[in-house]
């Protein structure tokens, strides 16, 4: 296959929280000239807007008008990811905040307000030149896409990562706080009704508990070159 061919194609990548997704998927984006694009920032993003707006999280109607008043940009950085606006504002380290996280996760179960922000990311897949990390990629959002990566890790292996990228940012994280709000995120990630989260069929699925990013990074650019 031609690079330019290359440089169209789409590649899935999802799993659990905290798993090493986005990280994995920036440097294979970067190693075939491909945006790419972390899903949940745009959930992030619907989560954000409706707890600074006073809406109630649990109000699937209002949720729903939120997500459709959102005015989306996408703009191509460096590393190769790209920065997600939302009305025209980007959010930086706010998406981060735990509370953000599960606004998030709660509003992106809602069905009607998960659609509109799936036809968007379905769209961007449709275009191609993209990685795209979520957790309905492979199966929902871009089946077609002819590389799909499922990763996988035990939650104490993500909850141990976590704590250790807290404390390089000078925070002091309780250990049994983030592993249990990893196994409460893993859980109503997998047991909604819309899009839960599970490998596709045809998914290279990669358990990266014992192994470090280069490692994951190598399996994945395996997996592209037997398709190509
Ligand atoms: O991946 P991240 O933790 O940033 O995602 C935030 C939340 O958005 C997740 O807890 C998950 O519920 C939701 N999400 C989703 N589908 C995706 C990506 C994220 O439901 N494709």
């Amino acid at each position: 296959m031609t690079d330019v061919k290359k440089s169209s194609m789409t590649i899935a990548i999802d799993g659990t929280a905290g798993v090493g997704k986005s990280s994995v998927g920036k440097a294979v984006a970067l190693k075939y000239g491909l945006s790419f694009l972390s899903t949940g920032q745009m959930y992030r993003c619907l989560g954000w807007k409706v707890l600074n707006s006073g809406i109630d999280v649990d109000n699937p109607e209002a949720v729903t008008e939120a997500a459709k008043s959102i005015v989306w940009g996408f703009e191509r950085q460096a590393d190769s990811s790209l920065k997600v606006l939302i009305d025209g504002q980007y959010l930086g380290d706010k998406l981060q905040l735990e509370e953000v996280g599960r606004a998030a996760s709660k509003t992106s179960a809602i069905p009607e307000a998960r659609a509109v922000i799936m036809q968007k990311q379905i769209d961007l897949g449709k275009k191609g030149g993209i990685v795209m990390e979520g957790r309905d990629i492979g199966t929902v959002i871009c089946p077609e896409a002819p590389v799909k990566i499922y990763l996988t890790a035990a939650p104490e292996a993500r909850a141990v990562r976590r704590v250790k990228q807290l404390e390089e940012q000078g925070e002091k994280p309780d250990y049994q706080n983030i592993l249990a709000s990893i196994i409460s995120r893993d859980e109503r990630d997998s047991n909604r009704a819309v899009s839960p989260l599970k490998p596709a069929e045809d998914a290279v699925i990669i358990d990266t508990s014992a192994l470090n990013l280069e490692q994951v990074i190598n399996k994945v650019l395996e997996a592209v070159a037997k398709v190509w």
